[in-house]
């Protein structure tokens, strides 16, 4: 696998990598196969979740030499981070859920009192994680981040503009959602999308080893075809704007008042197709939807402003006639 400077930084990373969000799905047994199979194969950085440790953290230990990990959190948070995956540093450190602007504010704040802890050792590269594309040229403008993970897509474009500023200022591109959150499933066509553009690498929420290899494959050959801008046009028509990227802003900082898993039924379909359209969600979760008490605190943070409301019982009937 061919790799890609990280922005002006001094790591250069695969230019796939895998993204830490399966891992709150699977056991440890499957994520330790797949991070070790990613390894093999030519995955040099993994970005990892608090909460998952566990279940990585002795795959993580046995590559640590070959491999770049990132994961988010705050001053208060670092420390305990790194207890949690056992590890002395983190490549990257991201500082996430910025989507407005009194959020970039205390990120900035937030920077000043990481720095201490660069000095320590802690982490080597301060990241900045967001879903707001009005705030890319002030985080640009503010100098303060190394690299910037952003979700780029074939439906999610970014101005070619922004993306000239970042390189210009040597900050790294990490595109996060380069499947539209699992909703593109043509993984080669996204892929080359995505790293035709000046990016560091593509970040993806990978959740076995068959998809892992898909794509690997689609790494081999990077030119797009005309098979490919076919794609983008048909796949942009079919999702619109108005699909669920699972950025996971909706049940943060806190979780809905009714306990509905708002991200999980929002993902439902894409949990289908990863087991195989077998029933793998309990019937618990699926009621929850029932409790919702329309109260629309998870629309007011969605980034994507999606009708979330209306959107909950249709995606639990959608899986069940998926997953009959
Ligand atoms: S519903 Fe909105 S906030 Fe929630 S995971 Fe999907 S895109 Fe993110
Ligand atoms: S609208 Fe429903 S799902 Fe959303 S936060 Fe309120 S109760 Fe929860």
């Amino acid at each position: 696998m061919e790799t890609r400077r990280l922005g002006n930084t001094e790591i250069r990373v695969s230019e796939i990598s895998l993204g830490g969000v399966a891992f709150t799905h699977l056991g440890k047994k499957r994520s330790e196969k797949l991070i070790d199979f990613c390894v093999e194969n030519g995955i040099n950085y993994v970005d990892v979740y608090s909460g998952t440790a566990e279940k990585i953290k002795d795959a993580l230990k046995r590559h640590r030499d070959r491999i770049f990990i990132s994961t988010r959190g705050n001053s208060k948070t670092i420390e305990n981070c790194l207890r949690e995956f056992g590890i002395d540093y983190f490549d990257i450190f991201l500082l996430s859920m910025v989507d407005s602007q009194e959020h970039l504010t205390q990120a900035v704040n937030e920077a000043e009192k990481l720095e201490e802890f660069r000095k320590q050792g802690k982490f080597r590269i301060l990241g900045i994680a967001t879903h707001n594309p009005s705030l890319y040229p002030e985080i640009i403008k503010s100098n303060t981040f190394q690299v910037m993970m952003i979700p780029l897509n074939c439906i999610d474009e970014i101005e070619q503009s922004i993306l000239k500023d970042a390189t210009e200022k040597g900050i790294g591109i990490i595109a996060m959602k380069p499947l539209a959150g699992g909703n593109i499933r043509k993984y080669d066509s996204a892929i080359r999308y995505v790293l035709n553009r000046p990016v560091s690498t593509a970040l993806i929420g990978i959740s076995k080893v068959s998809e892992a290899r898909q794509n690997l494959r689609a790494v081999k050959n990077l030119k797009i075809t005309e098979e490919d801008l076919e794609f983008f046009k048909k796949i942009r028509k079919q999702l619109g704007k108005i699909f669920c990227r699972y950025c996971g802003h909706c049940i943060f900082p806190e979780p809905c008042p009714r306990e509905i898993p708002v991200r999980t039924i929002m993902m439902l379909e894409t949990l289908a197709y990863q087991s195989n359209l077998r029933r793998t969600v309990s019937e618990k979760t699926l009621k929850s939807v029932e409790k919702c008490a329309k109260c629309g605190l998870c629309e007011e943070r969605c980034p994507y402003k999606l009708p979330i409301r209306k959107l909950l019982p249709k995606k639990v009937k959608k899986y069940l006639e998926m997953t009959r």
